[in-house]
């Protein structure tokens, strides 16, 4: 039997993340990249961040902005119609998924559902780096 389930958008099943746009100030990037140890990153590059939550209706705002080690990463928050005012430094979070290459990339004990289990419709398939 022929089935007409036509399969335009792979993820459209699951809840969507936040996606809320914000951009760091330089100093607030400088401070990141010193997180990271990595002076190689000109600020500019990661100033542009957005929120990968699940999409929320109450509580702040997360980005990810950097890695800073193998294991946590520099990100910055910030509430609603105020911008990010600080950077730090979280634990990544440990939770996997039931397939390969199902990592999350949010900080742990982060709210809403893993990076697996969400639609990001800005990063489709790519691999993580
Ligand atoms: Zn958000
Ligand atoms: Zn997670």
């Amino acid at each position: 039997m022929a089935s007409t389930t036509a399969t335009q958008h792979p993820h459209a099943d699951r809840p969507p993340i936040c996606g809320e746009p914000a951009t760091l100030s330089n100093p607030l990037a400088l401070t990141a990249t010193r997180y990271a140890n990595r002076q190689d990153i000109d600020p500019i590059e990661i100033q542009d961040v957005r929120c990968t939550l699940q999409a929320h209706r109450t509580g702040d705002h997360y980005a990810f902005v950097v890695g800073t080690t193998a294991t946590t990463s520099a990100w910055t928050r910030w509430s609603r119609g105020a911008g990010p005012q600080s950077v730090l430094v979280l634990p990544n979070c440990p939770i996997t998924g039931p397939g390969q290459d199902e990592t999350c990339s949010e900080y742990e004990f982060h709210h809403g559902a893993h990076t697996w289990q969400v639609d990001d419709p800005w990063n489709p398939e790519e691999p993580a780096q």
